[in-house]
């Protein structure tokens, strides 16, 4: 706390994203990363841009980024929206689109930085808690509401709600906004990028992080009637005018031409998924049906924070998070063949040993 702070700060509880530690030889399954590295295309249209041109500005609106991702998803350029990582987009829609009298609802068990966008804007919310298998039922967001936000696979849960379910809801409130929070879309579920032309008050945030492996070049975008992207466009501008540098919208635009590198990676994330579901059902975990690059799993015999340490003491480490609902569960991202090997031969060796 400082006197020069303004009265906001000292209340404002800000998210504290997995940790990047720098070890040597660690097995990081903590932030679900992709383990393979972007696609040749991307690294060689940034080397590209890294030329004298970078003088000059940005692109403000990013319009050939736009396009690109207009023309992949059928839509226009007035329905795209790009920012630096989804997560900045998710901070301007929060502000742009889900403040209003009545509360924003979201899962109680779900994206933990819902929260803290709320408090930063002063946004009244309620959460809907998820059944007793930890899905999102539908039915139970038809309460009165001044918008809806959801990440569709859920995080941390893995768990995709059907395109049928995100229908109802955005038909169950007309006149307000749904946000579907598509990180993980890619490794299974499905997108409702292909609603957004027949419902004006759907907004679709998709990340280049997770599937496209490019987490590291911060690019996020959103799909949504021009209204929608136009309250977003207005924040952004009254924020920071040029979020994309000309790095990220040369290497992001390059990943939506790569198409088949695309398609290896993440089949390739999926298959290791449902090899380590296995591995993991076999050594006693009960794990949750994942449509993402990760698995959240518990273990009844054994203590999760307690798993989480041992393996972490082998150089591995995994997200535990300490909710009181989801507190003896492991958030587990997929690695490589060799990394979910490893993990699994690792926890052959704590379990045995490990309490009760
Ligand atoms: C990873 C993640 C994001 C943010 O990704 P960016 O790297 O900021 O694009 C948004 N929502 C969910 C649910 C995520 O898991």
């Amino acid at each position: 706390m400082s006197r020069f702070w303004s009265n906001i700060v000292s209340e404002l509880t800000p998210y504290v994203p997995g940790e990047q530690p720098k070890l040597p030889g660690l097995i990081k399954l903590n932030t679900n990363e992709n383990p393979y590295g972007p696609s040749p295309q991307v690294l060689a249209a940034i080397s590209a841009a890294a030329n004298e041109q970078l003088r000059l500005y940005p692109d403000p609106s990013g319009s050939a980024l736009k396009q690109t991702l207009a023309d992949y998803h059928g839509l226009s350029t007035a329905q795209v929206f790009v920012g630096n990582g989804s997560d900045e987009v998710l901070a301007l829609a929060f502000m742009a689109l889900l403040k209003h009298e009545a509360p924003l609802l979201f899962p109680d068990i779900s994206y933990s930085f819902y929260p803290v966008y709320c408090k930063l804007y002063g946004i009244d919310y309620r959460t809907v808690p998820l059944d007793e298998t930890m899905h999102i039922r539908p039915q139970d967001y038809s309460g009165a509401c001044g918008a809806i936000i959801f990440p569709n696979p859920n995080a941390p849960t893995g768990i995709g709600l059907l395109l049928d379910g995100v229908e109802a809801m955005l038909r169950a409130h007309p006149d307000a906004v749904v946000v579907v929070d598509e990180a993980y879309v890619d490794f299974g579920a499905e997108s409702a990028a292909s609603l957004v032309e027949r419902y004006p008050n759907l907004l679709v945030v998709q990340t280049l992080s997770k599937s496209r492996s490019l987490a590291g070049l911060r690019v996020g975008f959103a799909l949504g009637h021009p209204d929608l992207i136009e309250a977003l466009e207005r924040v952004k501008n009254s924020f920071n005018s040029y979020p994309l540098d000309r790095l990220a919208l040369a290497g992001a635009a390059a990943s939506f031409e790569d198409e088949a590198y695309f398609q290896q990676t993440r089949a390739a994330v999926i298959a290791s998924r449902e090899q380590l579901t296995q591995e993991l059902e076999g050594l006693g975990f009960e794990v949750l049906p994942s449509q993402a690059n990760f698995v959240f799993a518990r273990h009844d015999a054994h203590d999760a924070a307690q798993l989480a340490a041992a393996l972490r003491a082998r150089s591995i480490i995994v997200r535990h998070f300490t909710a009181p609902r989801i507190s003896q569960y492991l958030r587990i991202s997929i690695g490589t063949g060799q990394e979910c090997a490893a993990l699994v031969q690792a926890l052959r060796a704590i379990l045995p040993q490990a309490d009760n």
